[in-house]
């Protein structure tokens, strides 16, 4: 086949194909558009028929098997008799000033989300890194665009992760989730109160705000109490049932000087409904021999037993109860741990109430580091925000 039947077949319809030429690597076809009668002026919208003469354009098109395809378009000038001034017509699928063609854009894109890094899509498309740093971050900024003028959702997940450490010490991001809707709704940069409340005080709806949902952090807590007046806080279970962690596995490792012994760790630390019977003997053996771990553990357990109580009045009498045994504990974590749990629990009860928790907070979160790792961490927030909000649902 001709190579003049061949392009008319990947030309834009509009498109009418005249004659071709070799151009760096690639092709360069000549062509003009179809004509369809008169053409209408782009300044006052009047039908002019009355020609004025031709102007070349080129404009790059969709890389076909692998070559790179530069349209030469021949286009038809009028002239407009109202303004009295002369007008080059427009082709459909080309914007006015670009040299790039609509459809070349759209692929381009898609090979942005498609590809492991904007390099490749650059090589592909013969194009320098920097038009297809510029075309992606454009169109992702133009996304969001679209989410101006949002309001706070009702129940809002508050959490953090880590950033960077390239300025010399470690940043963090703090991410805002709508945990009702199962949705990401914002991320700004570090953790500290008077830096996030610059950057989100302004969204509107923050009286709708009936729940934040958290881990136990101080800092978190009190950027809630100002910055949602109306919420009640939950603290999140996870968080909580995870307290002791930390101190049983230090004792452990105080007794056996290594971490090893894996498996029964993970015994040690599981929620013990799910053991299997003879698992549960092997633990018991185990906490017989070192009794130091056994109170610590017993603890473990309570805090397990308190999450598996139904409705709030319940909970808060649990919850009373092991505050009261844990009283005659002298262990120091079990004393600290004490503390948090008094210090938090209208917050712990909270959940009780609402049976909300941060799960989905932290699963964005996980999508977060895979864009980390993806983009081998990053330097600026907003181009990070920009595409993490884009990979998370919104
Ligand atoms: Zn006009």
């Amino acid at each position: 086949m001709p190579e003049s039947k061949l392009s008319q077949f990947f030309l834009m319809k509009e498109l009418k194909f005249l004659s071709t030429g070799s151009w760096r690597q690639g092709r360069i076809w000549t062509c003009e558009k179809l004509r369809t009668g008169a053409e209408v002026c782009p300044r006052c919208a009047t039908p002019s028929t009355c020609r004025y003469g031709v102007a070349y354009t080129n404009v790059r098109d969709e890389v076909v098997r692998g070559q790179p395809i530069l349209l030469r378009i021949r286009k038809h000038r009028y002239l407009c008799k109202v303004c009295r001034k002369p007008f080059t017509e427009a082709v459909p699928g080309i914007l006015p000033r670009r040299r790039t063609t609509q459809r070349l854009r759209k692929q381009m894109l898609l090979d942005c989300e498609q590809f492991t890094n904007l390099s490749q899509v650059a090589h592909r498309h013969y194009f320098s890194k920097s038009f297809v740093h510029r075309l992606f971050y454009e169109q992702m900024e133009l996304r969001l665009r679209e989410r101006v003028g949002q309001r706070w959702p009702q129940v809002v997940g508050i959490d953090e992760h880590f950033f960077s450490r390239s300025k010399g010490f470690t940043e963090f991001t703090t991410v805002f989730t709508d945990i009702g809707r199962r949705k990401m709704f914002e991320m700004a940069e570090s953790k500290n109160k008077s830096s996030l409340l610059e950057q989100v005080g302004q969204i509107e709806g923050r009286q709708n705000v009936t729940l934040a949902v958290m881990d136990l952090s101080r800092g978190y807590h009190a950027l809630a109490k100002e910055l949602f007046p109306n919420a009640r806080i939950v603290a999140d279970k996870f968080h909580v049932l995870r307290l002791l962690t930390p101190a049983l596995i230090r004792v452990r490792r105080q007794i056996h000087g290594h971490r090893q012994e894996l498996h029964l760790r993970r015994k040690l630390l599981m929620n013990r409904g799910r053991l299997e019977y003879f698992q549960r003997c092997e633990v018991d053996r185990y906490l017989n021999q070192h009794p130091e771990l056994k109170e610590l553990y017993h603890f473990k357990e309570r805090l397990h037993q308190l999450y598996r109580t139904k409705g709030y009045v319940r909970a808060g009498q649990a919850l009373q109860n092991l505050l009261l045994e844990m009283e005659r504990s002298t262990q120091p974590d079990v004393v600290r741990l004490r503390a948090t749990l008094k210090a938090w629990s209208p917050e712990i009860l909270e959940y009780f109430r609402s049976r909300f928790t941060n799960a989905f907070t932290e699963a964005m979160n996980g999508i977060a580091k895979l864009v980390q790792r993806r983009g081998c961490g990053y330097r600026n927030f907003k181009n990070y925000r920009l595409r993490t909000l884009n990979a998370c649902p919104l």
